[in-house]
């Protein structure tokens, strides 16, 4: 993918982020190139994509030191707002020896997945939509997981078996973290790891990280049927399992609207598709992150407009 890099500002004094209203910055804004960017104008430049505020670098001069020219460039404090036109930091720089990515794990920045939990064998565990109150991760298995930067390039780190839940568990700032699933040669961004259903097209036998919306859930004698909002593409797309693991998972009739996360593949189903994730690869997420998913879905959109072009 072409790096999408910041063409120009939307400049507007007495406009803030933090009040969203960004159909007056759209409206109101003017649009300020790079090279006409002036050291007064900082504060009130905005990102035309994702609407946080932007800097120049170099601030003041044409050039930076290396020659290159001025250009527009994200702030650090806005990292958790998902955009575009981020330009992602190189890969192999990010963990570029066995003690950085150790120190990431420790640090709670590198997650990673050897495998997903099976469902503990607890008579009677009490099932709670959401994180509250489930023990999830139990002590796992430890099992080696090599972090490639090219191949024939790796090292070990220990990863452990988890869950989806631990993903949905403070969403928001797991966004910005590195995960590494299994079979994956790297890890890399949560956020540039989900995948929207409604950009789904077709069959995949490949497991990835995908989110969905519930449309409906429907109960048969030995199946229950979830059925999550159809795609742009595809027709139907169901996720079928006991009522009981459903229910374990936080699903019941009434989670309609809700969003689902899943690890899995995408097979035929009928006229439609399907997915049939284990206990440990889809949960409910909590709907205070409902908004993180729609910022990601704007995002996808955007990622697949921006390659077409
Ligand atoms: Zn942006």
């Amino acid at each position: 993918m072409s790096k999408a890099l910041i063409e120009y500002a939307l400049y507007l004094p007495n406009w803030k982020f933090e009040e969203g209203d960004t159909e007056r910055l759209e409206r109101e804004a003017e649009k300020v190139y790079a090279q006409d960017f002036d050291v007064n104008m900082m504060d009130h430049v905005f990102c035309p994509n994702c609407f946080t505020p932007i800097t120049r670098r170099p601030l003041e001069r044409e050039r930076s030191r290396s020659n290159k020219l001025a250009h527009y460039s994200h702030i650090p404090r806005y990292q958790h707002v998902p955009c575009v036109r981020r330009t992602p930091p190189a890969q192999g720089e990010l963990f570029p020896n066995e003690e950085a990515a150790r120190e990431a794990i420790v640090r709670g920045d590198l997650i990673v997945f050897s495998g997903f939990s099976d469902e503990p064998q607890v008579a009677d565990a009490l099932a709670l939509p959401y994180a509250h109150g489930q023990i999830e991760d139990p002590q796992g298995p430890e099992a080696a997981v090599a972090i490639r930067r090219h191949l024939g390039d790796g090292f070990y780190v220990p990863g452990r078996h988890r869950t989806v839940l631990s993903i949905c568990r403070n969403f928001d700032q797991n966004l910005e973290k590195y995960y590494q699933f299994p079979g994956q040669q790297q890890p890399s961004k949560l956020s540039s790891q989900l995948r929207d259903l409604l950009d789904v097209r077709e069959e995949d036998a490949e497991k990835r990280l995908y989110f969905g919306e519930i449309k409906n859930v429907v109960i048969h004698r030995h199946t229950t049927v979830v059925w999550l909002r159809e795609g742009r593409w595809i027709k139907d797309f169901a996720l079928p399992a006991s009522r009981e693991q459903h229910a374990k998972r936080g699903i019941r009739e009434d989670s309609v609207g809700s969003f689902v996360i899943f690890w899995g593949q995408v097979f035929g189903y009928g006229i439609g598709y399907c997915t049939r994730p284990s206990w440990g690869e889809y949960a409910v997420l909590p709907p205070q992150y409902n908004e993180h998913i729609r910022q990601l879905r704007a995002l996808r959109a955007e990622e697949l407009r921006v390659n077409r072009m």
